[in-house]
């Protein structure tokens, strides 16, 4: 089961590709969105009310075959830490049933920020996605392979690539997974933007999500 947590500020056809590209690569029954409630990187930020974002990403999953939603961050007090998602869902899913966390790679070079990020290394396997057209700030080295510099030079030098380049597996930590297929170039950001100087968002996002956006009025 794969968990994808994000602001989903709106829900778009990048978040949905990458989740039913990585699900059928991992041989996933399911993948579970869990939307944030106050996301600790965005506060300050103006985020969509909880309620919006949601009920975009019912219209955007209903009818998808193994996707579901969790609205477990937005129930938690407080602002949504993952460490606290992860060991909710490791004590609420059936034992043998195997948990990944997914992200894109520009989250991922984010990860020192994170509370208690080396629990996470620890406590479930990570998928992390290529995510193209993104120039993340603050990364630790320019050039190519800077995820793979991010994981043996900062989060642990006992990281190895496996042969075929697919993953880093560590000695007491649970293996990071690269996802590197080519995913849409479409970020929440950007939708925003053309939204708020009235340009169209078709095929960015579900028709039913941008009705959604355009009846509530949205990011104008
Ligand atoms: P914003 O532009 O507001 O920062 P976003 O488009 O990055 O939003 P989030 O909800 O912040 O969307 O992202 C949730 C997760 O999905 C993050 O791990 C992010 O890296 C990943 N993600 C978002 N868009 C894509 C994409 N087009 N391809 C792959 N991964 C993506």
């Amino acid at each position: 089961m794969g968990l994808f947590g994000g602001t989903f500020d709106p829900v778009h056809q990048g978040h949905l590709t990458a989740a039913e590209k990585v699900k059928k690569a991992f041989a996933m029954k399911a993948v579970v969105f869990i939307p944030s409630a106050v996301p600790p990187h965005k506060e300050g930020d103006r985020v969509t009310r909880a309620a919006d974002r949601l009920a975009m990403l019912q219209l955007a999953v209903t009818g998808t075959a193994g996707f579901s939603i969790s609205d477990c961050e937005i129930h938690r007090p407080g602002p949504s830490y993952t460490i606290d998602t992860i060991r909710f869902f490791k004590e609420n899913t059936p034992g043998d049933t195997r948990l990944y966390w997914i992200m894109g790679h520009d989250a991922f070079l984010e990860m020192l920020t994170w509370k208690a990020y080396r629990e996470i290394l620890a406590q479930i396997p990570l998928i992390v996605m290529h995510r193209s057209g993104i120039e993340p700030p603050s990364t630790p080295a320019a050039g190519g392979g800077r995820v793979e510099m991010f994981i043996v030079q900062e989060l642990s030098s006992e990281y190895r690539l496996l042969e075929d380049d697919s993953s880093y597996v560590h000695p007491s930590l649970h293996p990071i997974h690269l996802f590197r297929d080519p995913l849409p170039e479409i970020s929440a950001t950007r939708i925003r933007k053309k939204v708020k100087t009235g340009k169209s968002i078709r095929n960015m996002v579900p028709g039913a999500v941008e009705a959604y956006i355009l009846e509530k009025g949205l990011y104008r």
